[in-house]
């Protein structure tokens, strides 16, 4: 699996984990950044990744 995050990006990051919330594949970079906006967000059920959002699959 590649990197959600990094595929809406062109790029392709193989993924070194897996978004509690929605599934997406996160690599290290995006992991973090996805844990600190969690922590921000405090009680935010929801993550930032756009999963739910149809996009052209390319
Ligand atoms: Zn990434
Ligand atoms: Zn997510």
């Amino acid at each position: 699996m590649d990197c959600y995050e990094c595929s809406t990006r062109g790029g392709a990051e193989p993924a070194v984990a897996v978004c509690r919330s929605c599934s997406a594949g996160l690599c290290l970079v995006h992991l973090r950044e996805t844990a600190s906006e969690m922590r921000n967000g405090s009680v935010m059920p929801t993550c930032s990744h756009d999963t739910w959002i149809p996009r052209s699959r390319a």
